[in-house]
This record gives C-alpha cells, structure tokens and sequence, in this order.
C-alpha cells in the first residue's frame, strides 16, 4: 500500500506527527505548517526531512494545497477561542480566522482528503466553529465520529480531556462496531474522563480548565469527594504510576526545578502535590513553570517528608518556620523531559539545546498526547476498521 500522503496543520512541536509514526499504518507528511518559530525549530529538529510551511494557513493559496494530493488532514487547529480564559469568542475571534479558511477550502480541493483528525479543547464541541465544521463535513460526504478522550483512559497518569472528531469519506462511515471497539479502548470510568479533576470546582464546569483563573480548587480547602477522587485515582491500578515517566538523570540539575521560597509561601496551599508513586497529575498547560496555579501538578521529591504533617497547621508557624517545613517537601517542577514522557512523546523526541526551559513548557502545553493520538489515528486509518 502507498504510504498515505499527511497535511499536518497548527503542527506545533508535532505531536501529531509522533502519533502517526506511533501508529502502524503506512504514511507521511508531505507538509507540516505553523507560525510559531520556537515551534517550528523544533519540529524541524525532530523531522528535518519533513517539508515545514512557516507561514499562517490562511495566506496559502488553495493550488499549493491541491497540489500535495492530500490523503489525511491532521490538525490542532488554537483552542483559545473556546476556553473561557480567552473569551470564548468562538468564530468571531481572529484565531479562529485561519479554521474558518481551511472549512472554506475543504469542499474546493480538487481531490478532497479521505481522512480527517481534529483536536481541541473541552467547550469546543459546543461552539460554533464545531457546528461548522459538522455542516461542511455532511456536505462533502464524510461520516464523522466525535469524543471525549483524557489520556487517565489509556492507562497514562495525567489528566488531559480533549475533544476529537474523525471523519472519513467513505460509503460505510463508523458502524456499530467500530463505536463499541472505540469504547474499548478508551474506557470511560466513573466521570473521571469526562471532567478534569479540578472542573467540579470551576465555576462554569463544561468549560477547559486550563487557566490559573480555575484554581480556586485550594489543596487544603479541597472537598471531600475531591479527596476521594484523588485517592481512588491513586489507587486505580490500570494507571501506571508517576515514577515510571521520571528522568533518572534529573538529580543533576534538580536545583533548577525546585520551587523558589517565594512561590511556596505564597502559593503551597493551592499546588497541586503528586507522589512518585501517584497515578494522576492534572493536565500541564503552557504557562507551567512560570505560574503555578492550575498549571500542572508538583512533585514531592523527598522520600521522608510526609505531605500531611508538614500542611497540618502550617498556617500557625512563622513564616521562617514554614518555609523550612515546605522545603522539607522537596517540592519541584516536572522536567520539560517529564512532561513530555507523561504527555506520550516517545524516548526520540528532542528539544534542540538553545530553547529554553520556559519555551519548553510552552510548546509542550500547547501540545497534545501522542499516545491518544495514535490509537484515534489506528482507528481512523487502518483498513481493518473500514465497513465493519
Ligand atoms: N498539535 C500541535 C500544537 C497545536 S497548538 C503540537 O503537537 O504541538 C496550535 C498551533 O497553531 C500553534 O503552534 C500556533 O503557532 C499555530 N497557529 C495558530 N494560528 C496559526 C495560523 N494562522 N497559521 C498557522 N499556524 C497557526
């Protein structure tokens, strides 16, 4: 079989690109496009051999795009259009502007894609860019498949619920079976991964909680069930534990990694604290490292400090006194390495050595889970699947 021929838009650091070579379909990317420069850097270090467009989507005219004779559209089109944080502004916000373009050309493309992937936020399912999207698709005669997918589903400890749509033009569309297959290998259990592990406690719950402003989920003044929640996901041991996506080398230069004084005095009761032996963490967005709340979990690095009797009355000690018991935790930040192993990226990916730690995260937040991303793809293209 011909490798099938891949347009990887909004290809950030790539992630789509890891989860297509994850899978084991024949295919390759005949171009990848982005705007964003650190972005681009570091795909092209990755796949230097992959033609890399580093221009905006809408200013490429519809003849470049007939002429890559596209088989597959991948694509992460921004989701700061239907989060909350930015606004929700939905098909009226200029990022969006670039998406509105590539509905517009689908059904102009002389020899329209076989196959589509779509990425995005929690809350872009309910927005009018999905509805478009789901107009323009029925009219070019694709069957389409939406879901709900957190990595937690597959087996990985890190909270990361995203919206998918897989549309194929064929006669046989999705059958039953392929539906009843899909839950399979996405189990839904409980609501876990169906709502991020803070979003009980967000004010508007429907919504993406990737913004500090969705951090009034305080560790100590965490409910109940919340506390239940994390215990239970603890113990679920069809999630693998924290420590197994650790770096080992990370000892070296753990100082860098390490909470600053002013960061744990200010912000410990709000950070969200996971073990080596954890089996969640939430989801890690682009502003990790730099804010702390509701970016992405902490770990405790210390092997004798006990979370619980360093917070159990903390507040009535000096501030010199709490600082000394915080650092007993040895908290820190997960490596932009760490990060990238929960999020799925295999052992081969790489950051070239001048991006710095900052940008790392950034790209990385911005990113998907390459391991979801790959069993959708499978789905989505593999033959085996076609009219069962
Ligand atoms: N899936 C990607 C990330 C997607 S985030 C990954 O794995 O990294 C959305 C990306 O769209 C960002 O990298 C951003 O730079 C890019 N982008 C936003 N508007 C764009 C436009 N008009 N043209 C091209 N790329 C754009």
């Amino acid at each position: 079989m011909e490798p099938l021929r891949v347009l990887e838009l909004y290809s950030g650091i790539g992630g789509m690109h890891f989860a297509l070579k994850d899978c084991t379909v024949p295919a390759q990317v005949v171009a990848a496009v982005d705007i964003n420069t650190t972005a681009n850097q570091i795909y092209q270090h990755n796949f230097p051999g992959t033609p890399l467009w580093s221009k905006s989507i809408e200013g490429i005219p519809l003849e470049d795009f007939n002429q890559l004779s596209i088989d597959v559209i991948l694509m992460s089109p921004p989701c700061q259009p239907f989060t909350r944080l930015g606004l929700k502004r939905d098909v009226v916000d200029q990022r969006t502007k670039s998406f509105l373009y590539v509905l517009d050309l689908l059904p102009k493309l002389s020899s329209p894609p076989r196959y589509i992937l779509l990425e995005n936020v929690k809350g872009f399912e309910e927005s009018c860019a999905r509805n478009q999207l789901v107009k323009v698709l029925t009219e070019c005669g694709y069957h389409f498949k939406e879901l709900m997918v957190s990595p937690t589903s597959v087996g990985l400890p890190n909270s990361r619920l995203r919206y998918y749509l897989m549309a194929r033009r064929s006669e046989e569309g999705f059958s039953a079976v392929t539906h009843s297959k899909l839950l399979e290998t996405f189990p839904v259990h409980e609501d876990k991964d169906l709502l991020e592990p803070s979003a009980a406690l967000c004010p508007h719950h429907t919504e993406a909680v990737d913004g500090p402003e969705c951090a009034q989920f305080l560790y100590k003044l965490e409910t109940r069930a919340e506390q239940q929640r994390k215990q239970q996901q603890n113990s679920d041991p069809s999630i693998t534990q924290i420590q197994d996506f650790l770096d080992p080398d990370v000892d070296l230069n753990v100082e860098q990694y390490l909470l600053q004084p002013k960061t744990l005095l200010r912000y410990a009761p709000i950070l969200d604290i996971v073990h080596p032996s954890s089996r969640r963490s939430i989801c890690f967005t682009k502003g990790y490292g730099r804010y702390v709340e509701g970016t992405g979990s902490v770990l405790l690095s210390s092997t004798e400090a006990e979370m619980e009797s360093v917070f159990r009355g903390l507040e009535e000690h000096s501030e010199e006194e709490k600082l000394r018991r915080l650092q007993m935790l040895q908290l820190r930040y997960f490596t932009p390495r760490e990060v990238a192993n929960l999020m799925g990226f295999p052992q081969g990916f790489a950051f070239p050595d001048d991006v710095p730690v900052k940008q790392r995260y950034k790209v990385l937040g911005n990113s998907l889970n390459v391991v979801v991303v790959s069993k959708l793809l499978q789905f989505l293209l593999s033959e085996e699947h076609l009219g069962l």
